[in-house]
């Protein structure tokens, strides 16, 4: 397979596999605590975030808990209907930067995330773990592979992530009264992400997919995962938030 070929596939592979490291860790484990993950698979999680995009759990969690308690009101670090949908699709990045470097935003949302010797040592630096991950692909597979890799993977994951934040607040199917939107378009792209107006709705719940015809490919990875006793789910129903159905898709106080 010539380089090129290989490095898009690897690339797709590794954002497929940050994706899920994001959905399922970060999003719905550490930020709702919509389940728990063994030690051995939070170890992994860690890790793959660490090399494949530098991550610091605490901040992401800390933003993210932010965007549902100012969702789409000020205080929202990432909110397209205040800063508009080209800023948060093409800054979402700069956007996440300048809220995760608030140390009182960090302090007050993320005190429950945990700060261990390994953070210290190795986590919190980006560069080392980014910067290993591309080392080992060039030493393995060459460096035009690595280069192609990385920037496959960097687009993509920066792309749709933030995707998530701006076509999701901005249009697609809004079944819940909540500001948030659900694309099962992005859903495929995000492992599930993109049933974002569910989510809003039952920000507790494990499983983004709530009605037929939508599918979340991260709760199907979060069965698998179940049956080999690697996560445990807080409850297997959907638990909303506000209980009635919306009537139109004009926009509503945020959940
Ligand atoms: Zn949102
Ligand atoms: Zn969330």
């Amino acid at each position: 397979m010539p380089p090129v070929l290989t490095g898009i596939v690897l690339g797709v592979c590794i954002f497929q596999v940050a994706g899920l490291a994001t959905t399922l860790y970060l999003h719905r484990a550490l930020a709702h605590r919509a389940m728990k993950v063994s030690a051995p698979l939070a170890a992994v999680f860690r890790v793959v975030i660490w090399m494949s995009s530098g991550i610091r759990p605490r901040q992401w969690v800390a933003v993210h808990r932010k965007h549902h308690a100012f969702t789409d009101i000020p205080g929202d670090p990432h909110s397209p209907k205040l800063v508009g949908f080209l800023a948060v699709q093409f800054n979402n990045v700069g956007l996440y930067r300048r809220a995760a470097r608030d140390a009182d935003v960090v302090a007050r949302y993320s005190r429950d995330i945990r700060h261990d010797i390994w953070d210290r040592l190795f986590l919190d630096h980006a560069l080392l773990g980014v910067g290993i991950a591309m080392a080992a692909v060039w030493a393995g597979l060459g460096w035009e592979v690595m280069l192609v890799a990385a920037g496959v993977h960097v687009v993509l994951y920066m792309f749709l992530n933030a995707a998530v934040n701006a076509v999701g607040h901005a249009w697609g199917k809004a079944p819940y009264p909540n500001t948030a939107f659900n694309n099962q378009w992005l859903a495929w792209l995000t492992v599930g992400e993109g049933l974002h107006n569910n989510h809003h709705a039952a920000p507790s719940s494990a499983r983004f997919a709530h009605h037929r015809a939508e599918f979340d490919p991260g709760w199907w990875a979060i069965l698998a995962l179940s049956r080999l006793k690697l996560v445990s789910v807080r409850h297997r129903d959907i638990r909303l938030r506000q209980a009635r159905p919306r009537a139109s898709t004009a926009a509503s106080p945020a959940s």
